[in-house]
């Protein structure tokens, strides 16, 4: 029944209780794509799913669906994760106003999608997945197979967003960053990569004499709500062995690391920077942000519908958060008139 080509399948890690925001997204991916491709989704899930969230899912999409019950080991504390100090750190994060600062279910989250979306069982067949998050928005009907896309141009990370991340959520995610790759692994950096966009040029560069502080990022990370990658990247001993890393670095729990960052440094410094791709024709939001394609052919062919927006920075693009201007500037690039 599938039509598109690719091993390839929509991944979605979601709540029984987000279901009705889900159903919006997919009912969106559907139309402005899937329905002509027919790729499967994947459900995970730390709870069973219910049966009414699979009924109503799978009667909405065209593909197969797949639900996993994610394994305990994939969410939960490792041993050494002290509960006293991570109450302190969780205590301290919510004074200093960081947002999700006290939840616990959300480092889960952000560590299983660091470390483990890409090796839970129903993922483990696939090359190729695409993120979906329940309560987003495609504005934009999509006319190729953008998995496609992907292969033929040698792609291995695709994106729509890029922003700055919370400080406090990272104190010393760089630092650990720098110090595996410059410091113990450089054969795991590659020789074009993507540098530039995250590590500030006017301040010291790996290998320097002096070691690297945090000030040397710049906070720059591709939103992770949308992904479309390749798994075997993630499954690569080069990835696991720098989430390993990370994950003796405790810091997905005493600090609140995010597996946007933690994608995109890996990104940024272990490929070629011809691997990894803005998706400049795709409309997006999730919440708070959007972002839409920038040409005139695209509205006036009907295939996009975007926000009405009142301001150029409305376009998440434009705004001065947006860290999509250095990317420009890293590949030469350059929307902005
Ligand atoms: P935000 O986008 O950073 O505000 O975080 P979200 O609340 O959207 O969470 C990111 C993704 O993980 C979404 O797809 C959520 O549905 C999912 N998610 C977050 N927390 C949990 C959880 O505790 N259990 C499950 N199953 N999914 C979760
Ligand atoms: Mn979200």
């Amino acid at each position: 029944m599938q039509i598109g080509g690719e091993n390839a399948t929509f991944v979605m890690l979601v709540r029984n209780r987000e279901l009705n925001q889900a159903l919006h997204s997919i009912r969106e991916v559907e139309d402005r794509l899937n329905k002509k491709l027919k790729y499967p989704w994947t459900f995970l899930n730390d709870e069973p799913f219910t049966e009414e969230f699979k009924t109503l899912t799978t009667g909405l999409v065209s593909g197969a669906t797949e639900y996993y019950l994610i394994e305990k080991e994939f969410w939960s504390r490792p041993d050494n994760i002290d509960d006293e100090k991570l109450e302190e750190s969780m205590n301290q994060m919510t004074e200093n106003g960081v947002i999700y600062g006290h939840s616990e279910s959300y480092r889960h989250m952000c560590r299983f999608n660091s470390g483990f979306f890409f090796r839970t069982a129903p993922m483990l067949k696939y090359d190729w997945y695409w993120r979906v998050e329940p309560d987003t928005h495609y504005y934009c009907e999509i006319d190729y197979d953008p998995f496609e896309f992907m292969r033929v141009n040698n792609k291995t990370y695709g994106f729509v967003i890029a922003l700055q991340e919370y400080e406090d959520t990272i104190p010393t995610l760089w630092q650990h960053t720098i110090d595996f790759f410059y410091n113990l692994f450089p054969q795991h950096v590659a020789e074009n990569n993507s540098f530039d966009f995250i590590g500030d040029l006017s301040l010291a560069r790996p290998g320097d004499v002096e070691p690297q502080t945090k000030t040397g990022y710049n906070l720059c990370h591709f939103w992770s709500n949308f992904e479309i990658g390749n798994l075997n990247f993630f499954r690569s001993q080069a990835y696991l062995d720098y989430f390993n890393y990370l994950e003796s670095k405790q810091g997905f729990f005493y600090e609140r690391w995010g597996d946007a960052p933690v994608h995109s440094l890996a990104v940024s410094i272990m490929l070629d920077k011809h691997q990894i791709h803005h998706f400049d024709d795709i409309g997006y939001y999730h919440p708070p942000f959007w972002r839409c394609p920038h040409d005139e052919e695209s509205y006036v062919s009907g295939r996009c519908v975007c926000p009405k927006a009142t301001a150029d920075e409305d376009n998440f693009d434009f705004s001065p958060f947006s860290c999509l201007p250095r990317w420009w500037k890293l590949t030469g690039k350059h929307h902005i008139a």
